[in-house]
């Protein structure tokens, strides 16, 4: 069998360098500086980690030892016999440090003029008020808070009053239906459910109270259900003795608000989350107090290179991951001013972002692939009305960004200069891993750039699936980081054999990503490993196919999959969204077909392309190959759990397609 690569993602070879202007006062400065510590980092891992916690992080008791580790059980303890309190982080210690009437949280609803903004001193009694309501519910160190919210401040405030009393939360997207919302209350055992009565999305309500009521009739350890009013909705059905408003509860609370901080173990949980559910049933992944927020503090700090002034934006709903690491945890660990927006990009037009942009002079944006190719199948006059001049850094996060979509980022909106952090990390890293550093890094585009200092990546094995011949001498394979790092994930919730299954094949960490190191040591995603295809022994890569076909100026988004094919083992299926108002013809098929042939080989070549108005994504705007997969193989009953998708409807029309099609 050959075991030849095809690879044109690595024929990008433009690359941009750092900017000059604001470079000398930044916290990493210039390609010396971040190679130094890259060095230090590795071969002192205890005081570069341990000099991180005692910059970045306030503690009430300081660490007896940086690092202990059982390599048999692949069990990491950071900044073990440490006191330390996330809220106390966020919060208290700005109050002090001359920031407490700085902006904390703005927040802009999807209405235009529905505004608010918290300062720090807000941000405090706000968040006291609400750990003595949790308090007088019972709530205790180590219980679990669900929080069923949309992205409204009463989340963020929320999660910092369940970090006070050190009670774990559970962040719930307030897209997912009835099955998801259900099984992670009930595997988490949640004592109280904080709800809204409707989220706002697109000009329509979401009723989450509502749809939280029949789910609990299932979920026996909810005691209370807190309610913040929203959306104003009228008939809000409240069972007595155990749904309460938010407003009514904090009311008590508005005369002495200081609630103290409980002094947690630098290892005890700060909360549950879940994984996206890409690649099937979500994970319950852990993180800690203490090697949590020092990794998210100080990814926060050198990958955005915030500074105190700084208008910092995530976009990422603090239902995942990004939204946590980057939303509240980083930015508010830093003191810095962090933007929350509820609201989706498109609506009421495409310009909302830029409108956000310019209206609060936003200095960093970090944002997903999926938005910017949404946005980009749009007219460019959309940004181009805006005044943009504040952003300095741009950042992107969740898939691997197309090169095509990269420019586009680059050129309209950075004017052909900003920096683009593309940060590749995942639940269980808890911050980014493989990300440049604005002032330190030459990017090439569509690449995640090199390991960030302490972040020991590399390729093992091949990229080939499970129970496929490793290719050998390759410099692409299973994307691997083989040192602990402080963010690192605590475990997976009630499931031990899952997390031991990360460290089964290597012995280290495996992501389950494929990537591809360059000859500078650049790293390239190329998808999951369970992605991959393989053509007659040629290992393709679905992300490499599909920067080819997004190449095309018809193209807005392309996804590959490998279909079952009598001759070459795998052929190649590719699904097509055009951008606005291109027709799907025969003409474009070819075309498509002729731009991978030249720019791959004849090998890559799809099979079949199918047109389609949607993707199948998650409700965090991912891709999810493994149902389009299904579809390509004729296999529609077992295609998986719809209900879960941001729109199921999606899949009875691209399976017709399919049928038309082939
Ligand atoms: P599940 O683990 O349940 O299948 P998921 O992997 O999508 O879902 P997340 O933890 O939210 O859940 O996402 C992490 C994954 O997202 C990574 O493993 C990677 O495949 C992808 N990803 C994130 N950022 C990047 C990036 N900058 N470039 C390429 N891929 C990325
Ligand atoms: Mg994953």
């Amino acid at each position: 069998m050959s075991q030849e690569r095809i690879t044109t993602l690595l024929n990008e070879n433009r690359s941009y360098l750092p900017p000059e202007h604001g470079k000398t006062s930044a916290w990493v400065c210039g390609a010396e500086e971040y190679d130094a510590l890259c060095r230090r980092a590795l071969e002192d891992p205890s005081d570069f980690w341990g000099a991180r916690a005692s910059q970045l992080v306030h503690w009430f008791k300081r660490w007896d030892k940086v690092l202990e580790a059982d390599e048999v059980n692949h069990k990491y303890k950071w900044f073990t016999g440490g006191k330390l309190n996330a809220s106390f982080n966020c919060i208290d210690r700005h109050l002090i440090s001359g920031r407490r009437n700085k902006a904390a949280l703005i927040w802009q609803g999807e209405k235009e003029t529905d505004v608010r903004c918290y300062t720090y001193q807000m941000l405090y009694t706000e968040v006291c008020r609400v750990a003595h309501a949790l308090s007088s519910l019972r709530i205790r160190k180590g219980d679990h808070v669900a929080l069923y919210m949309p992205m409204i401040p009463e989340l963020f405030i929320a999660m910092l009053a369940c970090a006070r009393i050190g009670a774990i939360h559970t962040a719930i997207f307030s897209g997912y239906a009835e099955g998801g919302v259900r099984s992670r209350i009930q595997g988490c055992k949640a004592r109280v459910v904080i709800t809204a009565d409707a989220a706002v999305r697109g000009g329509k309500f979401k009723p989450l109270k509502a749809n939280l009521d029949p789910i609990l009739e299932k979920c026996p350890s909810v005691a209370h259900v807190v309610v913040v009013k929203h959306a104003g909705l009228e008939n809000v059905h409240m069972q007595r003795n155990r749904d309460i408003w938010w407003h009514d509860l904090i009311d008590d609370f508005t005369l002495n608000p200081d609630f103290p901080c409980e002094p947690m173990d630098s290892n005890d949980t700060l909360f549950l989350l879940h994984t996206s559910g890409s690649t099937g049933k979500p994970t319950g992944v852990m993180h800690s107090t203490g090697g949590y927020l020092t990794y998210a503090a100080h990814t926060t700090q050198w990958c955005f290179d915030m500074r105190d002034d700084d208008v910092y934006w995530c976009t990422a709903d603090a239902g995942w991951i990004t939204g946590h690491t980057y939303g509240v945890y980083g930015p508010l660990s830093l003191g810095a001013t962090t933007l929350m927006f509820e609201g989706i990009p498109t609506w009421p037009y495409p310009d909302r972002y830029w409108r956000i942009v310019e209206n609060f002079r936003v200095n960093i944006l970090y944002t997903a692939p999926t938005v910017i190719r949404s946005l980009m199948r749009m007219n460019e006059a959309w940004t181009e009305r805006y005044d943009l001049r504040s952003l300095r850094i741009l950042g992107s996060v969740g898939e691997p960004i197309n090169p095509e979509a990269w420019q586009w980022y680059h050129k309209h909106i950075g004017s052909g200069e900003l920096p683009i952090v593309d940060t590749w990390w995942q639940t269980e890293t808890g911050g980014a891993m493989i990300a440049p550093m604005p002032y330190a890094t030459k990017l090439k585009p569509g690449s995640a750039s090199k390991p960030l200092p302490g972040i020991d990546a590399t390729v093992m094995g091949s990229a080939a699936r499970d129970g496929e011949e490793p290719e050998a001498g390759c410099k692409a394979g299973h994307l691997v980081i083989r040192r602990p790092w402080p963010g690192m994930m605590q475990g997976v919730f009630n499931d031990e054999e899952k997390y031991q299954s990360y460290f089964s094949r290597f012995g280290c960490y495996a992501s389950g990503d494929a990537a591809e190191i360059d000859q500078d040591g650049y790293f390239w995603i190329l998808g999951r490993i369970d992605d991959s295809i393989n053509v007659s022994g040629h290992r393709l890569s679905t992300a490499e196919i599909e920067a080819v076909l997004a190449t095309c100026p018809e193209v807005g988004e392309a996804a590959v999959v490998p279909m079952p094919h009598a001759l070459k083992g795998e052929g190649i299926y590719a699904y097509v969204v055009t951008r606005d108002e291109v027709p799907w013809s025969a003409d474009l098929r070819a075309k498509l077909r002729d731009a991978v042939r030249r720019d791959i080989g004849a090998l890559a070549t799809p099979e079949y392309i199918q047109f389609v108005d949607g993707m199948p994504k998650t409700t965090s705007g991912k891709i999810i190959r493994r149902m389009l997969r299904k579809i390509a193989g004729d296999s529609y009953e077992d295609i998986g759990d719809t209900t879960s998708l941001a729109e199921p409807e999606v899949i009875p029309k691209i399976i017709s397609g399919h049928r038309n099609l082939v």
